[in-house]
């Protein structure tokens, strides 16, 4: 690639919360960016800022646990926007439940979209990387990975996602990609949001009092997990990689 083009990237699950700030970001740092979720037309805000800003935007509705619609949605990036060659796993879903009440369902909704969707964007995407000798994946994982009550499925999940990203890195370092995971703690969308209803608190009331717990004393916002996402797609990174970076306000136990 000369120094000159354009590098584009996908982002999943963009079209809200971290994945939607992450798209705005890259596209500020002068991608193109596609930015996919189940539905496209959900995607209509984060195309609106990247336009705004006068940068390039590709919405594509795709479910990333879905083979067939993944490579279909890579097919279409490669084609209408260029070859991609940075991908933000970001797509995620919750199914809380104590373990004796989790639904065979919940289980595998939560590996399908986190594991599963994270491993046939990365395989469609880096062909176009090995191609390109050059390539970022950058993978959400949680400080649920650490454990977390309520969340068997989900901290799993998430702590696979950082086995998956160290050995994504070992595998691809020859071809110019590099591998890293964000492991956000407390980040105020949807999802969080969803977390209070279900727990029965005001979303304002639940983040006062995740607030208290952390040490700079603020839940995060998605522009906090998308500068470091930005980090990791930068090519000056190029010699960071397999490294999983918990971004929660301070550090966890
Ligand atoms: P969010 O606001 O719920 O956004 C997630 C997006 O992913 C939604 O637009 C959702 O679409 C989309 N999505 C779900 N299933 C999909 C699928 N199968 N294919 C394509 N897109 C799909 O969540 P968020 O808080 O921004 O979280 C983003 C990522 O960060 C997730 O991986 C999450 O696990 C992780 N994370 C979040 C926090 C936090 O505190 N918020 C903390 C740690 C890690 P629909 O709306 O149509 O379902």
């Amino acid at each position: 690639m000369s120094s000159t083009e354009q590098r584009v990237a996908i982002v999943t699950g963009a079209a809200r919360g971290i994945g939607a700030a992450t798209a705005v970001r890259l596209a500020a740092e002068g991608h193109a960016v596609a930015v996919l979720d189940l539905d496209e037309g959900a995607c209509a805000q984060t195309v609106e800022e990247i336009t705004a800003q006068g940068g390039k935007v590709l919405a594509v509705g795709c479910d990333v646990s879905d083979s067939a619609q993944v490579e279909a949605a890579v097919a279409r990036v490669s084609t209408e926007l260029g070859a991609p060659v940075v991908l933000v796993n970001n797509a995620g879903v919750l199914r809380d439940n104590l373990l004796f009440k989790m639904s065979d369902d919940d289980w595998d909704t939560v590996m399908n979209v986190h594991l599963r969707g994270a491993f046939l964007m990365s395989r469609a995407c880096q062909k176009h990387m090995v191609d390109a000798g050059f390539g970022r994946i950058v993978n959400l994982s949680s400080s649920s990975a650490l454990g977390n009550r309520g969340q068997v499925n989900y901290s799993a999940a998430k702590a696979g996602m950082q086995g998956f990203t160290k050995t994504l890195a070992k595998e691809l370092g020859k071809f110019g990609i590099t591998a890293n995971a964000v492991a956000p703690g407390f980040i105020a969308t949807d999802m969080t949001a969803a977390t209070a209803e279900r727990v029965g608190m005001g979303f304002d009331d639940f983040q006062a009092a995740a607030a208290t717990q952390i040490p700079v004393q603020r839940v995060g916002e998605p522009a906090d997990i998308a500068n470091a996402v930005a980090f990791f797609a930068d090519e000056k990174a190029g010699f960071v990689s397999g490294q999983v970076l918990y971004i929660a306000g301070g550090p966890l136990d």
